[in-house]
């Protein structure tokens, strides 16, 4: 993290249960209420920190990263969830961490092409670099490490967690719960490559690119996005999605502020 270190870390989850940990966790916990939701100041694990529950969809979700930035001080955000899986080999139980966002539902055609942004030029938005290598390095250390011990037996069986993977890429986002295979389907073929679908991770990308503040998504895959997609929905959250959460977070800041610590004496 050494060419921009972080001051200020933003955690936004879109849930409550995938963020309780975390919050729990802090310490010198203070929470402030602002526009209706719960911003909590404090260090996680030598990093100072502000989490909050963005609540679901992409209004939501750039509302709380603008306040995050501009109201909270942050320097940098990190978005932690739940998705559904648009293919490409990714699982149940596979982690996604974003790098490039697009809004699948914004379509001003024909006065823009579809998915555009009007008036940026931009469909795609680029997650920070360094930072998003740090998460996935997170992920990857998370499960080769702690996932044995982090999810119990019968919930590794029942959710079928026996080779989790981390993947690189792209996500969508739109204000839809994907519950429909032919929908899906569909996405993939207008987004090549793509590999998870939520709700939010976009917004929070065009506030961040709008601000100029470095962030990242990463995103547990919950459903297939399919018919199925909502069976078991809070159950994989609570048991499986929380603690991947919480314990890759606790791996990004251990590694963050070490890393910060070697490169605080080589900083010009
Ligand atoms: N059933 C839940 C609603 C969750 S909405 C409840 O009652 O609270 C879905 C949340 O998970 C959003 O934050 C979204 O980002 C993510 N998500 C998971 N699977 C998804 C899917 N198939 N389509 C869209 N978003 C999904």
């Amino acid at each position: 993290m050494n060419t921009h270190p972080i001051v200020r870390l933003g955690i936004i989850s879109a849930l409550q249960e995938e963020q309780q940990g975390l919050v729990e966790a802090m310490q010198g916990a203070a929470t402030h209420i602002h526009g209706r939701r719960d911003y909590t100041t404090g260090t996680l694990w030598g990093i100072e920190a502000v989490c909050v529950l963005s609540r679901i969809g992409k209004v939501a979700a750039a509302m709380t990263a603008t306040l995050l930035v501009e109201k909270f001080g942050v320097s940098h955000i990190l978005f932690t969830g739940v998705a559904g899986s648009a293919g490409n080999g990714v699982t149940v139980g596979d982690i996604v961490v974003a790098d490039t966002l697009v809004q699948h539902d914004m379509d001003a055609s024909p006065l823009f092409p579809p998915c555009e942004i009007p008036l940026t030029g931009l469909s795609h938005f680029a997650a920070d670099a360094l930072l998003t290598t740090c998460l996935a390095q997170a992920a990857a250390a998370f499960v080769q490490g702690d996932l044995g011990d982090a999810i119990g037996d019968g919930d590794k069986q029942l959710f079928g967690l026996s080779a989790v993977r981390v993947h690189r890429g792209l996500v969508a986002s739109g204000d839809q719960f994907i519950h429909n295979a032919a929908r899906i389907n569909r996405l993939g073929d207008d987004h090549p490559g793509l590999l998870a679908v939520e709700m939010e991770g976009a917004a929070v990308a065009q506030v961040c690119f709008e601000l100029n503040v470095p962030f990242a998504v990463m995103r547990t895959i919950s459903d297939n996005a399919n018919e199925k997609a909502a069976t078991d929905f809070l159950h994989f959250v609570r048991a499986v999605a929380a603690n991947y959460a919480f314990y890759i977070i606790k791996r990004f800041c251990q590694q963050t502020s070490q890393a910060s610590m070697l490169s605080a004496g080589t900083k010009s």
